[in-house]
């Protein structure tokens, strides 16, 4: 019997799982926050902007009748998913994260953690060239150090005006090693700042322990403690299999 499914999206493995469902003959609706202007659409339907906080999301569940919640958004993005748990167990629909393991250091890293945005923005050392990939909500936050220099990437321009003195460099990943090596080097980076986001974009992680730069890695804001799997498998496991259906 096919299960009605909503997914909060914005991630490859969103993505990923949707085609799975919709295969397996799931009746499947993505959520995006209709936050990027050409984002990457999953297979199903798909919907788009915010639910107006967890009472417009649990409207939004009762109302189509949903039997599963997937909440396979990035691991920073914290505010969703906490509308998320609230608006689950206010509807008594099944909610599931989805949730890619972090990356961990190896034996060559020089990680510097820091807990959030404000200690990434402290911990950059003056003079330093700094890479950021950090995406474009949060990248204005270092627009104050005006005793730095930074290449920032992303895959869209953020709305505000940042610093005339910024390299910016929009594309959209994957992005091999070398590719990686060869911008630190040319643009002059001695730090590179990221999230943990965890997943396969490890590239640049790898070629700043190549160059033996410092990183300052922001690590991930605490979500709610909900049902969490780590890979698609496991989530097409539990709802399409024995495990999952009915719940
Ligand atoms: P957030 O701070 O957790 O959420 C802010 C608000 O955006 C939410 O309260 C909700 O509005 C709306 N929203 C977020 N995700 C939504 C979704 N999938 N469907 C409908 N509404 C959504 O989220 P964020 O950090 O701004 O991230 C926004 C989206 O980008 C997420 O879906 C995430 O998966 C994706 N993303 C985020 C990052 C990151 O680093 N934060 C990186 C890559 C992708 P209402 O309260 O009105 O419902």
């Amino acid at each position: 019997m096919p299960a009605r499914i909503l997914i909060l999206g914005g991630t490859t493995e969103a993505r990923d799982l949707a085609a799975c469902l919709v295969r397996a003959g799931h009746h499947v609706v993505t959520s995006l926050a209709g936050v990027s202007t050409a984002p990457r659409l999953p297979a199903g339907e798909v919907r788009m902007g915010g639910f107006g906080g967890a009472s417009g999301l649990a409207s939004y569940l009762a109302a189509k009748n949903f039997d599963w919640l997937i909440d396979a958004t990035h691991p920073f993005a914290a505010q969703i998913s906490a509308h998320a748990q609230v608006a689950a167990g206010r509807t008594e629909v099944a909610l599931v994260r989805l949730e890619r393991p972090p990356w961990e250091p190896e034996a060559d890293d020089r990680w510097i953690p820091v807990a959030d945005m404000a200690a990434a923005v402290a911990t950059v050392p003056e003079g330093a060239t700094a890479f950021l990939t950090i995406g474009r909500k949060e990248v204005g936050a270092f627009a104050r150090r005006s005793d730095i220099g930074v290449v920032a990437r992303m895959i869209e321009a953020p709305a505000e005006a940042l610093p005339g003195n910024w390299r910016l460099v929009l594309v959209r990943p994957p992005f091999s090693v070398d590719e990686e090596m060869a911008l630190m080097r040319a643009e002059g980076v001695n730090l590179l700042v990221t999230k943990n986001a965890g997943g396969e974009g490890t590239a640049k992680l790898e070629a700043a322990r190549a160059l033996r730069l410092p990183v300052v890695m922001i690590e991930r804001p605490v979500k709610p403690q909900v049902r969490t799997l780590t890979s698609v498998e496991g989530a097409l496991e539990l709802i399409g299999g024995q495990n999952g259906w009915p719940r």
